[in-house]
């Protein structure tokens, strides 16, 4: 197994965030060769590109889990449970994706083994609509998964959850996150939770990309985020006549 992981989740169409993401990674000086790539899902919708990020995946061999937009996309759940600007996105990456592209999003698991990582979208027990927001689902999430570690996008938030050992009844807290601090994490000594953050759509208030880099030779995470051009990403998805607001969200990361 690589050295390294870059985990990366709800990339939703955006290729210039995604490219961003993989440009910044090595030029922190982690070598993408020779990493393993891990996307948490939502590799469509919202974003004008969703076809130009399955290839890019694809051509990075990630790793992927199918997210509750990819899903939708390939017809596997119901546009129903979606609010109106989310199911006429969904609609439209339905147009747009080739249908090679559409067979890759069909063929993603639901779940998959990442070494000791439990890797799923939303939570192990409802991958596709269950959001992880706090100390209590993340204790349930880990309570529910075959591992001690489960690692899910999702919300869009970045998040460490974690327990101070692997005993089964200890409750998970949430930890503060400080982009590029080096965070020492054992998932055979501790029980975790965790989100790299959104690659493409931020809501945590910081428009810029997020991901995270698991070291497991030092036994470490880090959470990243980067700039990457929001205004270009913006006029692609007005041009295409998405919902506006999927634009202007952008610049707020919300
Ligand atoms: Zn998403």
């Amino acid at each position: 197994m690589d050295r390294f992981t870059l985990f990366i989740a709800d990339i939703h169409g955006n290729l210039l965030a995604l490219e961003k993401v993989l440009e910044d990674y090595q030029g922190r000086g982690f070598p993408l060769e020779s990493s393993t790539v891990v996307c948490l899902g939502d590799v469509v919708g919202y974003g004008a590109r969703p076809s130009a990020c399955v290839e890019r995946l694809q051509s990075l061999d990630a790793i992927t889990v199918m997210g509750n937009h990819d899903a939708a996309v390939v017809g596997e759940v119901s546009v129903e449970w979606f609010n109106p600007m989310a199911r006429s996105a969904v609609r439209w990456t339905r147009e747009q994706v080739k249908s090679a592209h559409v067979d890759w999003l069909a063929s993603l698991p639901r779940q998959l083994d990442h070494g000791a990582f439990d890797c799923v979208h939303g939570s192990p027990s409802d991958p596709f609509s269950e959001y992880i927001t706090g100390p209590l689902e993340a204790t349930r999430a880990v309570d529910e998964s075959h591992q001690s570690a489960v690692m899910s996008g999702h919300t869009h938030i970045p998040a460490l959850y974690r327990s101070r050992s692997t005993d089964g009844s200890s409750r998970l807290t949430d930890e503060t996150l400080n982009p590029g601090e080096h965070v020492p994490v054992d998932p055979s000594q501790q029980r975790l939770a965790v989100n790299p953050g959104s690659v493409g759509q931020p809501r945590d208030g910081d428009p810029r990309a997020a991901y995270l880099v698991w070291d497991r030779d030092q036994y470490e995470m880090i959470w990243y985020r980067t700039s990457y051009p929001i205004e270009e990403t913006q006029r692609e998805i007005r041009e295409a006549g998405l919902p506006d607001r999927l634009a202007s969200r952008l610049a707020v990361g919300s």
